[in-house]
């Protein structure tokens, strides 16, 4: 699904909402991914915001167990058309604010955005590093042993008799 930079422009207050429900290349999710985005022009910039939802299916780095996940990102995006030096300075007064750190993409003249490429990118980006199936999970026997391992670090003792509740279980 490509949005095209002329439809968000020629929208009513130039601004463009998408609801997206449907299966993303290479995610592995289970139902489809649910995804609300407004796409907005400004002058050389546009801004997309909104919500995506997917449970995404992933193997836990302690257990090698499958197990879902439901991820939930803010999307709060901005490209500029053209190439970041060009764009900036040639509508000075429609300039929307760019704080440090925001992420920016460049379209290079490319008359649309690509809305599958947009969500895959934000979801992955959100899946947690390393991926746990459970906050208490022990890991398989093999990893409990590399675990116990690391933990045998005196100033770790204090994490042995640490336990964590689960949520709402
Ligand atoms: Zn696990």
């Amino acid at each position: 699904m490509n949005i095209s930079i002329d439809d968000i422009k020629n929208a009513k207050d130039h601004s463009l909402k998408i609801n997206f429900e449907n299966e993303i290349k290479d995610l592995s999710t289970d139902g489809v991914v649910k995804a609300e985005l407004i796409f907005s022009a400004f002058g050389s910039y546009i801004q997309v915001k909104g919500q995506i939802v997917a449970n995404v299916k992933l193997i836990c780095d302690r257990c090698l167990k499958n197990f879902l996940k439901k991820i939930e990102v803010d999307v709060d995006e901005t490209y500029i058309l053209g190439s970041a030096k060009s764009a900036k300075g040639a509508h000075s007064g429609q300039e929307i604010e760019l704080k440090d750190g925001d992420f920016i993409t460049e379209l290079h003249g490319e008359d649309g955005i690509d809305v599958e490429d947009l969500i895959y990118q934000s979801v992955t980006l959100n899946i947690p590093n390393p991926s746990v199936c459970d906050i208490n999970c022990n890991g398989s026997p093999e990893m409990e042993k590399y675990i116990k391992k690391e933990i045998s670090d005196p100033r770790l003792d204090v994490f042995k008799n640490l336990k964590i509740k689960k949520e709402g279980k």
